[in-house]
């Protein structure tokens, strides 16, 4: 029998449709897949050739919990350059990927019965650890509207003195909406106001494709109530070496550190090593992928605004596009099915994020320009 908390932690759908896919590619059948969110390119040269020398220079043992102390030197260097703050090593933990900065943050913050504000459409993962720790998930529709953007009327209405915690995302997942300079002073003005703390995922910081990335830290005042997310994932193509890492107040980081003690100990030394080049050697391959994304973002912008019962907005960031469906008379899920089965094309249904996003599809242009062209066609004939 299985501890009851187990009945409340979610999933991400996104690997479930994918193993479907994979499934329906083993009996013959052929499918674009634009239902994963990871960048389609290989890590950069510069990038792997750091982590193999690292391997070959013994960086293969344990190290500290909240990361080595030259990777969270040059982590700290990077924001305090690239967002303007003065942070030390002393503020930053790192971690294996992203993923656990979102679960520790939760678990280390927020107790039982206290309010989570987070955005839906969002990353599942808020709100299945939300709802795994007993605490209250309260939902911030984004609103196409608003370009995916919440409405700073709504978001003043839902956060009181029980909530712990605000969760943001900018550049966002599943929309590609990013938070304008408004949005970010109004949450950092209410956190302050009912002593919440933010936890802001800037995991896309380097996919913004008009005008610069808005950042949680362009608001001082709350910085000891900000933990600040950024990883390697997506802007270096590097899912699978699991690099992450936050920064936030020195006492909450060694907190943060000790649960990291208590599960995976440390994030590998070598990806450690290879996350530094990725930051201080040079940027042209990194730089690439994004001009290729603005590329292939406009390529399906403009193609799924051509499908009928299609009507797309442009998104300003990440590698996502979250057109709205309705006009096709189907139900996300539906149509989500509907276009694997029939058009070989693997997206998610919106409502994979949330309730708030039934009516939308979510697809990830990290494929080629030719696959890309190759499911517009394909979800033309079967429409
Ligand atoms: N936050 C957001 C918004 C994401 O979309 C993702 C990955 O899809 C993550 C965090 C986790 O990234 P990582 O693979 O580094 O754990």
């Amino acid at each position: 029998m299985l501890a009851n908390r187990m009945s409340r932690l979610g999933t991400e759908t996104a690997f479930e449709v994918l193993a479907r896919a994979k499934a329906m590619e083993a009996q013959g059948r052929d499918v674009v897949h634009l239902e994963i969110g990871e960048p389609d390119f290989d890590t950069p040269a510069n990038i792997r050739e750091a982590g193999k020398k690292a391997i070959d220079d013994g960086f293969t043992h344990y190290g500290p919990s909240a990361g080595m102390l030259n990777t969270r030197e040059v982590f700290s260097e990077f924001i305090t350059k690239d967002r303007g703050i003065e942070v030390g090593p002393e503020n930053i933990v790192v971690t294996p990927g992203a993923k656990p900065i979102l679960f520790f943050t939760i678990l280390a913050l927020v107790n039982k019965g206290d309010e989570v504000v987070y955005p839906n459409p969002g990353f599942p993962i808020y709100e299945s650890v939300i709802n795994f720790v007993g605490a209250t998930p309260v939902p911030i529709p984004l609103r196409e509207e608003k370009a995916f953007s919440f409405d700073l009327d709504e978001m003043r209405s839902v956060v009181n003195d029980k909530t712990k915690l605000i969760i943001i995302n900018s550049p966002q997942n599943p929309t590609g909406g990013v938070l304008t300079s408004e949005d970010m002073k109004g949450i950092a003005e209410l956190a302050e106001k009912h002593d919440a703390y933010i936890l802001s995922d800037e995991v896309y910081s380097k996919m913004v494709y008009d005008g610069k990335h808005v950042s949680i830290y362009d608001y001082p005042e709350v910085f000891d109530r900000v933990i600040l997310l950024e990883g390697h994932s997506k802007t270096y193509a590097m899912t699978g070496w699991r690099l992450g890492y936050a920064s936030m107040n020195p006492e909450l980081a060694a907190q943060i550190a000790k649960i990291q003690t208590n599960s995976n100990s440390c994030t590998a030394a070598f990806t450690q090593v290879a996350g530094m080049e990725a930051l201080t050697g040079p940027q042209d391959e990194s730089l690439k992928m994004m001009a290729e994304f603005k590329a292939r973002r406009d390529l399906i912008v403009d193609g799924l605004n051509d499908l009928p019962g299609f009507s797309c907005l442009k998104p300003k960031g990440a590698f996502y596009v979250f057109p709205n469906i309705t006009g096709t008379g189907k139900k996300s899920k539906e149509l989500e099915e509907f276009l694997l089965d029939e058009a070989g094309v693997a997206g998610l249904s919106g409502t994979s994020f949330g309730e708030y996003g039934e009516g939308y599809l979510r697809f990830s242009y990290a494929n080629s320009q030719e696959n890309l062209r190759k499911a517009l066609d394909m979800i033309r004939k079967v429409l």
